[in-house]
C-alpha cells in the first residue's frame, strides 16, 4: 500500500486491524498492541460482580498500559528524529496519525475500562462501617427528593413502586421521603435514587454526595 492510497483511505476513516497497521508501517510501535484481550465482552460493572478479587490485577494493567502510553509517545519522538527531512514528511504524517489516531485510543480505551472496574470494585465492596459513610449516609439523605422527582403542587408524583395514571404517592418535605397510598411502598432519597437510576445503595449514596 503506498502513502497516497493510505490518505485517501484516511477520509473514510476505518481503524486498521492491529497487524495491518503493523504491515503498513514497519517502524510503527516497540509495543506490542492487542486490542484489549481480557476484556471477554464483560461491562466494568459485570467484570466487578464476576470477579471481586481483581483488584490488584486492574491496578497492574494500568500501570503497564501507562507505560505503553509513554513508550509510544517516545516513540514517536524517535520517528520524528529518523524521518526529519522534507522528503520524509508523508512517511512520518502517517506513523504519528497511527498513533495520536489509533494506537493510543486504543490503550487509553483499555485503561478507561480497567478503571471502570476498579471503580466498579470498590462500590460493591461492603462498605466499612465507618464514620465517613454513616457521614456520606446522613448527607445524602439530605438531597432534596425534588431534585429527582416533580411533584405537583399538593405534592404528589406518580408511583415509583407501581403503576399509574393518578399520583398518588405523597412527599413529605419534612422527612424528605415519599410514601405510596396505592401500593404503600416508600422510603428516602436514597432507596428514590437505587430505583430511577438502578444503582445499589453505597453506589446512590455516592452519587448523592457528588
Ligand atoms: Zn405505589
Amino acid at each position: 500500500m503506498t502513502v497516497a492510497e493510505i490518505i485517501a483511505e484516511r477520509k473514510s476513516y476505518v481503524p486498521p486491524t492491529v497487524l495491518e497497521a503493523l504491515d503498513w508501517f514497519p517502524d510503527a510501535s516497540p509495543v506490542t498492541i492487542l486490542p484489549s484481550p481480557d476484556r471477554h465482552g464483560y461491562s466494568p460493572r459485570a467484570c466487578a460482580t464476576q470477579f471481586p478479587k481483581s483488584r490488584g490485577y486492574h491496578g497492574d494493567k494500568i500501570t503497564l498500559l501507562n507505560a505503553d502510553v509513554r513508550a509510544v509517545n517516545d516513540h514517536v519522538d524517535d520517528m520524528k528524529a529518523k524521518y526529519s527531512r522534507q522528503t520524509d514528511r508523508p512517511v512520518l504524517e502517517n506513523i504519528v496519525w497511527l498513533h495520536e489516531q489509533f494506537i493510543l485510543p486504543l490503550i487509553e480505551l483499555d485503561i478507561k475500562w480497567h478503571k471502570e472496574c476498579v471503580f466498579f470494585l470498590d462500590l460493591h465492596k461492603k462498605p466499612a462501617k465507618t464514620q465517613q459513610f454513616d457521614h456520606d449516609v446522613q448527607k445524602a439523605k439530605t438531597v432534596p427528593m425534588g431534585t429527582f422527582i416533580e411533584f405537583n403542587p399538593a405534592g404528589k408524583a406518580n408511583c415509583l413502586w407501581h403503576s399509574e395514571k393518578t399520583p398518588s404517592m405523597q412527599y413529605y418535605e419534612k422527612d424528605n421521603k415519599v410514601h405510596c397510598f396505592g401500593c404503600n411502598q416508600g422510603g428516602d432519597v436514597i432507596d428514590v435514587v437505587c430505583i430511577l437510576y438502578d444503582k445499589e445503595f453505597s453506589e446512590a449514596v455516592a452519587f448523592l454526595n457528588k
